[in-house]
């Protein structure tokens, strides 16, 4: 594959926006160009520099868009593509009801190939080109996103779910039997090209100590793999987690007990923390994951994002689809920005777009990699129109700035506002021509 060219207003950050007038944080090159090649960024700057380097590249002409790096959905379900919008459930009851019925049927594998693919569609039709995703407890689901990813080359990070207990039939594996397929994907997957394994117990609940003993195990075999679950997010799942786990302090206990904690734990919700729990985040670096549309939906609770962060935290945020209702990352900041609104705190549109990229890749410890245009990154790019609907269009009329620009794709914005978005360098998006 050729060099290419791609030209647009680029926006990329170098550090995370201390404000809303932090232009240090971040560059903007108006006319600005990337050389990508091999799957990665060779150079970024202005158009008339790029071009002088080589003149003779092929070009695809993004301007008047908005290219930065691909959006980063750090906690997603795969099988929940078909259960999002199920109506009037809470937490557990929504599980039971509408999630862990739909999730037996990926024991098939045709059924999780098709899936795969049309999940993957999705992504990057919102422009989200890195995901930490669930699978079902099927080893053959992990097995069918991995290989769909692999297809693509696209960086994604995933698990088989460990549940050995409170789930139906046809929906649980055991201590033994999740240690030996979470093992077996590892060998398989972990490192393989751009694919990264996490060890998956859904959370306290399904588990019992004995499956998390196991995932500690994993955990400590493994030291190069993330681990996910879910943390606090409703009264009733904190209430049942502490009657199953009875000598636990508190739900994170649980996980704490079994060394499930590290800077490669990424924990869904954390909404209804304790001064301990928040302590021992802060000690282990786990990451908190704020799941906007999920906790709305769900009615499941705010996220105290200052709060986290005064204690030191490093949150990431995510779409938790299916229990969220978009797999829109723009979606996901503008019910965010009204959670943080709801408990006096504001997140401005330069510090939400550096949290969607290069700060849920630190999230992920991936920074060096993805969330940013610079040289040598992976050509992981989104291509934003913030004029997408004529209502955009009509706001757009009285924007003057780029932070303005911003909020408005924040606010108003969804997948039509993606005009492209590559993985690896490839284009994802189909019926989109503009080659010069
Ligand atoms: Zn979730």
């Amino acid at each position: 594959m050729t060099d290419r060219l791609l030209r647009g207003r680029l926006l990329t950050f170098h550090a995370e926006p201390q404000g809303p007038d932090d232009t240090g944080a971040y560059s903007y090159i108006e006319d600005g160009a990337l050389v990508i090649g091999g799957g990665v960024i060779r150079a970024a700057g202005t158009y008339a520099a790029m071009t002088a380097q080589a003149p003779d590249m092929p070009v695809t002409d993004h301007r008047p868009h908005l290219m930065m790096a691909g959006f980063i959905d750090p906690h997603i379900h795969f099988p929940q593509g078909q259960v999002i919008a199920s109506w009037g459930a809470q937490l557990l009851d929504w599980l039971n009801t509408y999630t862990f019925p739909e999730e037996t049927r990926f024991a098939d594998p045709d059924h999780a190939a098709r899936m795969a693919t049309l999940f993957l569609d999705q992504l990057t039709d919102h422009g989200t080109t890195t995901v930490a995703a669930y699978a079902s407890v099927h080893l053959t689901s992990a097995e069918a996103l991995f290989a769909a990813a692999a297809r693509r080359d696209m960086r994604i990070i995933a698990g088989k779910v460990m549940m050995d207990r409170n789930a139906p039939e046809g929906l649980r594996d055991t201590a033994l039997t999740g240690y030996d397929e979470s093992k077996a994907l590892i060998g398989r997957w972990h490192g393989k090209g751009r694919a990264l394994y996490a060890i998956t117990p859904r959370f306290a609940i399904t588990s019992t100590p004995g499956q998390l003993e196991v995932a500690g195990a994993l955990v400590i075999e493994q030291p190069g793999c993330y681990l996910q679950t879910h943390l606090s997010e409703n009264h009733d799942e904190i209430a049942y987690t502490a009657s199953l786990y009875p000598d636990s302090p508190d739900y994170l206990g649980v996980y704490e007990r079994y060394g499930l904690l590290s800077p490669r734990a990424l924990m869904g919700h954390c909404l209804h923390l304790s001064p301990r729990e928040i302590g021992v985040m802060a000690e282990t670096g786990a990451r908190p994951v704020f799941c906007p549309t999920s906790n709305l939906f769900l009615g499941s609770g705010l996220f105290d994002d200052a709060g986290l962060r005064a204690a030191g935290l490093v949150n990431a945020i995510a779409t938790d689809v299916g229990g969220g209702t978009s797999y829109s990352m723009l979606q996901t900041l503008h019910e965010g920005y009204k959670v943080l609104q709801l408990q006096g705190q504001n997140l401005h549109p330069l510090r939400a777009f550096h949290w969607i990229t290069r700060g849920n890749a630190i999230a992920l410890g991936l920074e060096d990699r993805i969330g940013t245009l610079a040289e040598g990154s992976e050509a992981d790019i989104v291509v934003l129109d913030a004029r997408a609907t004529d209502a955009m269009a009509l706001r757009m009329a009285r924007a003057e700035t780029l932070s303005e620009e911003l909020f408005i794709l924040q606010i108003m914005g969804d997948d039509r506002a993606v005009v492209q978005t590559y993985v690896a360098g490839e284009p994802q998006k189909t019926g989109f021509v503009s080659t010069t």
